[in-house]
């Protein structure tokens, strides 16, 4: 916003004509390929040719990490588009996925933040990870928006942008923020997440959604001898279903239908149900994480002791490594 205001208080109005007809002829879009699939870039505001290289290279560097699930993107085509625009002053302030023919992820940057900030932001991990399930918005964004936040913090991860103590930190923090958000607990799940302007327990809502999919991932790999995952499933729903608009409880079913196995749907039905969020201990013993909210944040512990510890390390390294 600053950087705007500083232009146009600095040059006449026929220097920044110039500037604005020069910017319009000159391409306001780019486009990145994994094998035979697209992603195209389109630049809304006016850029000069180094901060649009820039915001290239970061977004091949996310559509990267995003290829760290399974190979491939989970939409053979979709769209993004780059804005400018200030709103709480954080380097991208806004973010959302409009679905479609294709899909759109829609980034809102903000001009005065440096690059490094920009890069540095967890949001575009957020929205491009919504891609990974057909999702038609219709009730239970809970599903959704916590797979989003599993999945934006495993493939910064796997990206080499968050180590693995760093990974399972994030968790365990964000857990421990919704246990806290208690204010509705008379109300179940779905309830507060299809009312989030009403009731507004963010936390909960996404939180409860990380909990379901890490514990659905887990127990898929525990029964599996650590052969399937949750990564497995969603390459196969991408194949049967990438075109498709699907309500949550679709997805899930879909998912079981895939793994051969009765586990998503119920447990989808035992959290849509629920009025806190789930304890998220035994979850993190589990898998050999130690975490004590009151200690000092930064710390989890992390043992090759506990039954799941060796699910805890592929969750992190994915298939690939
Ligand atoms: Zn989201």
């Amino acid at each position: 916003m600053k950087y705007r205001y500083d232009v146009m208080q600095h040059f006449t109005s026929f220097t920044l004509l110039v500037i604005l007809l020069t910017a319009s002829t000159q391409a306001n879009s780019d486009s990145l390929f994994n094998a035979d699939q697209r992603i195209d870039i389109e630049y809304i505001s006016p850029l000069d040719s180094t901060k649009r290289k820039q915001l290239q290279l970061w977004l091949q560097d996310v559509s990267d990490a995003l290829l760290t699930v399974y190979g491939a993107w989970p939409k053979d085509r979709f769209n993004i588009t780059v804005k400018h625009g200030a709103g709480s002053g954080s380097p991208v302030p806004w973010g959302q996925v409009n679905r479609g023919n294709p899909d759109n992820v829609l980034l809102v940057i903000n001009p005065g933040s440096a690059m490094q900030e920009i890069i540095a932001d967890w949001t575009v991990y957020h929205e491009v990870s919504h891609l990974l399930i057909p999702y038609s918005g219709a009730g239970d964004g809970w599903l959704s928006e916590g797979l989003a936040t599993y999945y934006q913090n495993i493939i910064q991860a796997r990206a080499g942008v968050l180590s693995e103590s760093e990974l399972w930190n994030k968790l365990a923090s964000g857990f421990e923020r919704g246990r806290t958000e208690k204010q509705w607990s008379q109300k179940d799940l779905t309830e507060i997440s299809d009312n989030m302007g009403k009731y507004r327990s963010f936390m909960r809502v996404h939180w409860s959604g990380v909990h379901y999919w890490l514990t659905a991932d887990t127990t898929l790999r525990q029964q599996s001898n650590n052969q399937v995952s949750l990564d497995h499933l969603l390459e196969q729903l991408k194949t049967c279903c990438q075109h498709k608009s699907m309500s949550a409880i679709a997805i899930v079913e879909q998912l079981d239908q895939l793994a051969g196995t009765n586990l998503f749907k119920p447990l989808f039905l035992e959290y849509r149900a629920s009025h806190a969020m789930p304890d998220y201990q035994p979850i993190l013993s589990r898998l050999g994480v130690i975490f004590q909210p009151q200690a000092n944040k930064s710390d989890v512990l992390l043992t090759t002791s506990a039954p799941a510890a060796e699910i805890r390390t592929s969750i992190y390294k994915g298939d690939g490594r």
